[in-house]
Order: structure tokens, then C-alpha cells, then sequence
């Protein structure tokens, strides 16, 4: 990264960034122009998704900006960091939960957080992620563990063996989420002072002048949640957390390089469907035996892959024995069929239950039908000989306009880490050239 000799960024406050806002314009349904006041002098970022890269992202911008020797003090406090997602919370394929009695929660995308352990001699880095990615990743997992978020799967013969789960005793550390996953994703944001908008989709990118306009769809705050407003704001970094297909969606591809492009067309996930079924706790005793203190159950059957036990990853304890306990169920993956039956004959075979005993005790189920799931064409497949470190796609006049995601690395939480620090290496970087140029103005 270029650095430049302190004194050149002495510039007035005012002229700090070349991309002046003079106004925000959002434009309401009814055609009027609604004018955000701001001062014209901050530097304004936008991260769109607020999945597990867009959380890391935002983390990651600000610890990289607290350490930049080029911006001063003034200078990061006029850095506008704003994320919009246009799920109703922070959720993606990381943090989506299913909710049963309102209080009671089942992680229906991933079960486990996953790191290496950076000091161990068999560590290496590969598959987009780096050795300092690896041992970034274990800071940020220390943090949330003694915030009490993580808790260490006791031992890899714990967990199912799933066609993506990476094991190897001693290397890998495992973490269940207890307060679900979806509460990382919340830390990881409040760690990065933002509140997300939350029910806001953009729509397109493009470009007005020096700034970077995006426009997009907002629900409104109203009883009648289906009713949306349109908007249209400019910003002078944007950055894309999201799936490829979602990022094309946007039109990014016309401030891209040819090559760029051809990652984001090409990369590929696999689909499958995940169900949460949660049954009454008259069942609990019966499928705590099952699982015989396994948190995960590989099984034999065409449809499902394993079951998720979500009772140990909550650490209930004999208060709650008396709530519903439930399980999660994922299926094969390239499948997208719904997975209740083979459940039901599964759980019939290993309770010596009938089918109809077992529908008994179920009081409530969810089902979400990943089309996006995880990675089986990464960057690294599509691309001959990609440049190394190569964790983010960027375009735009400056490389203002980024795109990152588990498509560039690998769908896992060290993926998402390395290509969210390289989205927040490559913002830092915009900003500082920005004052680099203005410096040469005045
Ligand atoms: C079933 C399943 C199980 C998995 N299991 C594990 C596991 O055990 N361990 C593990 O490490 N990984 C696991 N993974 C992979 C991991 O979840 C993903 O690699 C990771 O969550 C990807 O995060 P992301 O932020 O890049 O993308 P996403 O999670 O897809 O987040 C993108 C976000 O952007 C939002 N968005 C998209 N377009 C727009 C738009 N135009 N405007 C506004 N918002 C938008 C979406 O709503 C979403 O919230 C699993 C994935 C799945 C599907």
C-alpha cells in the first residue's frame, strides 16, 4: 500500500475529500426531493449485505482506519460508515435463524465457526486465505469468546462428517455459537459502531461525477411492511458484500475489468435445504438419547446429509428443560427438496417410534431453500494463475467501487475473514489516496 509522508495531508478540513457531498438526496415515491443535511465533508462509505463478509468488513474498516498513520484524527472522524441489508436482520447464509415461541432459536444456515489454530506447525494458509488471515481470524474468535459468544466444541468426534467440514484433531478449533450465530454477526456490528438499514435492497450502481450513486428500494416502517419508497443516495466508497449473482444484479460489472467480470459470471455455489423442526419437550429425553451426546448425526439417506442438534450449542440447562428442543436438518447438497418426511422415517427407525408418534411431538418447523449455498467454482477455479492475495474484485476510477465475498476466497468463516480484510485494506486505501490527491490541489 502507497503511504505518504505525513505533513502532505495537512490540507483545510474542507477540502478533505474530493467526492464533496453537498446533500444527500432521497428520493421519496411521491417524486419529492427529500435533502439530507450533512456538512459536506465526510467521506461517505456505504457496505451493502450485512451477512458474515459485510460484518467483518465494517469491523475491519474501522480497526484498519484506528491504525492508519496517514489519516488523522479529524480526518477518520469524518468517515460516514453506513451498511444496508435488505433482510429484516443481520442474517445471510452465517447468521439465519428460525425462531419457535419467539424466544427459542435454531441456526438454520451454518452450525459451526471454524478456525485453524495459527500456532500450530501444520497451519497453512491456501484457498484465498493467507497465514496473516489465519491468525487475524483467531484474534477476532478470541474477542468473541470472552465476550462469552463462542464456546469450543469439546472434540471434532462431536460434530458430523460433512463432505465441507474441515477435521484434523489439534489443527482445527470448532465454536458453536450459544446465543446462535446470529449473535456474532450483531457483536462484530456493534464492535463496529453501525446500525445497519435494515429492509433496504440496492438495486443499481452507477456513477455520478466523481461520486459513486446508488439507488435502490427501502420498505417502509409501517404497518403495511410491503410498501416500499425508492431512494437514490451517492457515496464515495461502496462496497458489495453480497453473492455474485446478487452483485451482478447491480449492474457492478460496467466499473469492472474484463476479468473481473468473468469472476463474478462464472464462480459457482451449490443449493440444499435446511429445516428447523422444533418439538415438544416430552420428545427431548427420546432424541437426547439419539444423539447419545453427539451435537451432529451423519445419517443414511438420500435426502438429508445430517442432523444438527441444537440443544448442547444453546447450553440448556434443567431451567429450560421444559421448552421445545429442536434439531436442524441439512440436506444433501444440490438438492432443494423439503426433508420433514425422510426426517420423520429416520427419526422413526432410530426411535423405534412410529411416524405418527413423532409428528405428534412437533410444534413448529422452518424451511429456507438455499439457492446460494456454498462455494463448489471459487475465484481460484475460474481464473488461470490469479494474481496472489487477489481477495476482492475492484473498479471505479480509483478502486472505489469493491466487491467482496466467499465467491473470492472460500465459504467458510476464514474465507469471509480474508476477503472482509482485503474490501477494508482497499477502502483505507481510497481514502487515503483521495487526501493524497486533494493535498496535491491545494
Ligand atoms: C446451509 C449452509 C451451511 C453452512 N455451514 C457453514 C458452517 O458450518 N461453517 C462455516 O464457516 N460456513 C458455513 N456456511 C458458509 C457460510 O455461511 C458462508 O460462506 C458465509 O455466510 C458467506 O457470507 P457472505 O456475507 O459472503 O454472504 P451472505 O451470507 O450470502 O450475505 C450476503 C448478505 O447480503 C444481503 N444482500 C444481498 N443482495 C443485497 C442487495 N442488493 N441489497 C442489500 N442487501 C443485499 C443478503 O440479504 C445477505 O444478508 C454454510 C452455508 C450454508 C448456506
Amino acid at each position: 500500500m502507497t503511504t505518504f509522508p505525513w505533513k502532505t495531508f495537512a490540507a483545510p478540513l474542507a477540502a478533505m475529500c474530493s467526492n464533496l457531498v453537498a446533500g444527500a438526496h432521497v428520493k421519496c415515491e411521491n417524486g419529492k426531493q427529500i435533502i439530507n443535511q450533512n456538512n459536506g465533508r465526510k467521506f461517505r462509505i456505504l457496505v451493502v449485505g450485512s451477512g458474515l463478509t459485510g460484518c467483518l468488513t465494517t469491523l475491519r474498516i474501522r480497526q484498519r482506519l484506528k491504525c492508519s498513520h496517514v489519516i488523522n484524527h479529524h480526518q477518520k472522524n469524518q468517515v460516514d460508515l453506513h451498511v444496508v441489508e435488505r433482510a429484516s436482520y443481520p442474517a445471510g447464509r452465517f447468521g439465519a435463524m428460525a425462531k419457535c415461541q419467539s424466544t427459542i432459536i435454531a441456526d438454520i444456515g451454518a452450525q459451526v465457526l471454524s478456525t485453524l489454530n495459527p500456532n500450530d506447525c501444520r497451519a497453512r494458509g491456501g484457498h484465498g486465505v493467507s497465514m496473516e488471515d489465519i491468525q487475524l481470524a483467531d484474534e477476532i474468535v478470541r474477542d468473541l469468546e470472552s465476550d462469552g459468544l463462542l464456546d469450543a466444541v469439546a472434540s471434532e468426534q462431536l460434530l458430523g462428517e460433512t463432505s465441507e467440514r474441515m477435521v484434523w484433531e489439534g489443527l482445527w478449533r470448532h465454536y458453536y455459537a450459544p446465543m446462535g450465530m446470529n449473535s456474532i454477526l450483531r457483536s462484530l456490528l456493534d464492535k463496529s459502531n453501525v446500525v445497519p438499514s435494515y429492509g433496504v435492497r440496492v438495486d443499481e450502481i452507477g456513477a455520478l461525477g466523481d461520486s459513486i450513486q446508488v439507488y435502490g428500494k427501502a420498505r417502509r416502517q409501517s404497518a403495511d411492511r410491503s410498501s416500499q419508497t425508492t431512494f437514490s443516495e451517492q457515496y464515495d466508497c461502496v462496497v458489495l458484500c453480497v453473492p455474485s449473482h446478487d452483485a451482478l444484479a447491480t449492474y457492478v460489472s460496467k466499473f469492472l475489468s474484463k476479468e473481473a467480470r468473468h469472476v463474478l459470471e462464472n464462480v459457482g455455489y451449490d443449493q440444499r435445504t435446511c429445516e428447523a423442526h422444533f418439538f415438544s419437550a416430552e420428545f427431548r429425553p427420546i432424541l437426547a438419547k439419539v444423539m447419545d451426546e453427539r451435537y451432529e448425526l451423519t445419517v443414511d439417506n438420500d435426502k438429508i446429509e445430517y442432523i444438527s442438534w441444537q440443544d448442547p450449542k444453546r447450553g440448556i440447562t434443567d431451567m429450560v428443560m421444559s421448552q421445545p428442543c429442536s434439531l436442524v436438518v441439512h440436506g444433501q447438497a444440490g438438492l432443494l427438496e423439503p426433508l420433514a418426511e425422510s426426517l420423520d422415517s429416520t427419526l422413526s427407525k432410530l426411535t423405534a417410534l412410529s411416524k405418527e408418534k413423532i409428528q405428534s411431538y412437533r410444534i413448529h418447523e422452518k424451511s429456507i431453500r438455499w439457492e446460494v449455498s456454498q462455494m463448489i467454482t471459487p475465484m481460484e477455479a475460474v481464473v488461470a494463475d490469479p494474481p496472489t492475495n487477489w481477495q476482492c474484485l475492484r473498479g471505479g476510477k480509483n478502486g472505489e467501487i469493491i466487491v467482496a465475498g466467499d465467491f473470492m476466497t472460500q465459504s467458510s468463516y476464514l474465507g469471509c475473514v480474508a476477503t472482509a480484510d482485503a474490501a477494508a485494506r482497499a477502502v483505507v486505501e481510497v481514502i487515503e489516496q483521495d487526501l493524497y490527491r486533494q493535498s496535491q490541489n491545494t
